[in-house]
């Protein structure tokens, strides 16, 4: 017998339609190759440049054993929170070696770096009168700071004077919030020059440097790093495992007592399952090649190809941003010419993804190449003689 749908009040179709009118309708299509530069879709091969697989790691032989070696030692699920049982030992073995790696007192691990900034956001914001964040925060930052009761202020995109402006007003404790790189324009938050701003301790600062961490600096040690700011300078770094690492889950670092707080009030570490032990073990051994001649080896073979693609690009009709990081978007404007754009280069057999409001501001939708040491000098010729032919 069929069964009997419900039926759904008219507004769940129109909005979707809506969606659809205005070229900003999401999809979601199956890959069904490890990801990777290559992935193949319904069995076609194609080129991508649209994973923040940055160093190549996602299906790198290394943590492909480890997770295998994993989950026969510990297990698939965590069963349990990590308050409750949840807590592996290679949880403990993770957060004490990015502890080491990032110099720090304490790391906490989250299922995900979504969950981990609304963890940090909704828990301090308890104590903020206002939050304060780049216009162009992760919406995950965004949505953390509505759970708070705190008001949430935005500063113009990495601009001090604004945000000093911001700071300036508040009598109460407040929390300044950025991305170490931003995820849709791929430039760097000025964080020195917020720690400046931000002399009076009462006030936090929260840096969330989900594309920085692996990619830049010493050992990969992101975007502080890079800026010659030890972690433990910040209030709280925010780190995923699901972009350079090539794994799944998130960590907070962090010193004693924060991590004490977070561990009392953070519904979303409080609440929910801990992330996978095996993915724990499989995410150390990533953190062990980062931080090996093999990660010094990737960041620079990325660097050459951030370079390359800076270099073929300047003589297109292109408009890039100022981004030196493995984000380099292609700003298009219309939400249809960057579908029609993104349409054209898969019809080559280059995937990239065409971003579109409301994840980007409106009339900026844009291509968001993401790079990857993993591709070759010519894969990424190829994708720039393409768009030189796709402008003509
Ligand atoms: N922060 C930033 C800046 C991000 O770009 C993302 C992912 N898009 C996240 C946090 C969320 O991380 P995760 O994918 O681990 O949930």
């Amino acid at each position: 017998m069929m069964p009997v749908l419900r039926p759904l009040p008219d507004w769940i179709s129109s909005s979707v339609e809506e969606r659809k009118k205005a070229s900003l309708h999401r999809e979601t299509e199956v890959i069904d190759a490890p990801q990777s530069i290559s992935p193949t879709i319904d069995g076609t091969p194609f080129l991508s440049f649209c994973s923040n697989d940055y160093l190549g790691l996602a299906a790198h032989p290394t943590l492909i054993n480890a997770l295998a070696e994993g989950a026969e030692i510990y297990g698939v699920g965590s069963g349990a929170s990590h308050l409750v049982c949840g807590h592996l030992s290679p949880h403990d073995e993770l957060e004490r070696a990015l502890s080491d790696w990032l110099g720090v007192e304490r790391v906490m691990l989250f299922s995900t770096g979504y969950m981990a900034n609304l963890a940090v956001l909704s828990a301090l914001g308890r104590h903020c009168e206002t939050v304060i964040q780049d216009k162009l925060n992760h919406a995950s930052l965004i949505d953390g700071a509505l759970l708070s009761d705190a008001s949430v202020r935005r500063y113009l995109h990495a601009d001090l004077s604004s945000a000093r402006k911001l700071i300036e007003k508040q009598s109460s404790p407040s929390m300044v919030v950025t991305d170490g790189i931003f995820s849709m324009d791929g430039d760097i938050a000025p964080i020195d020059g917020l720690i400046n701003l931000l002399s009076d301790s009462k006030h936090l600062l929260i840096v969330d440097d989900a594309h920085g961490l692996g990619c830049l600096g010493d050992q990969g040690l992101g975007t502080l790093d890079e800026q010659g700011i030890a972690a433990s300078s910040v209030s709280a770094l925010i780190g995923t495992f699901g972009k350079a690492f090539g794994a799944a889950g998130a960590f907070v670092a962090c010193s004693n007592a924060m991590a004490e707080y977070l561990t009392q009030f953070a519904r979303p570490y409080i609440y929910t399952t801990a992330m996978s032990p095996a993915m724990a073990y499989a995410s150390k051994s990533s953190l062990d090649l980062i931080r090996s001649k093999e990660g010094d080896e990737l960041r620079s073979r990325l660097n050459s190809n951030i370079s390359l693609f800076k270099e073929c690009m300047a003589s297109l009709p292109f408009e890039l941003m100022p981004s030196d990081s493995a984000i380099q978007p292609i700003m298009i404007g219309a939400s249809d010419r960057a579908i029609e754009l993104s349409a054209a280069l898969r019809e080559e057999g280059i995937l990239c993804t065409a971003i579109r409001p409301p994840t980007v501001p409106n009339n900026q939708a844009r291509l968001r190449i993401t790079l990857s040491a993993a591709h070759r000098h010519d894969d990424i010729k190829r994708l720039c003689d393409t768009l030189e032919r796709l402008a003509n």
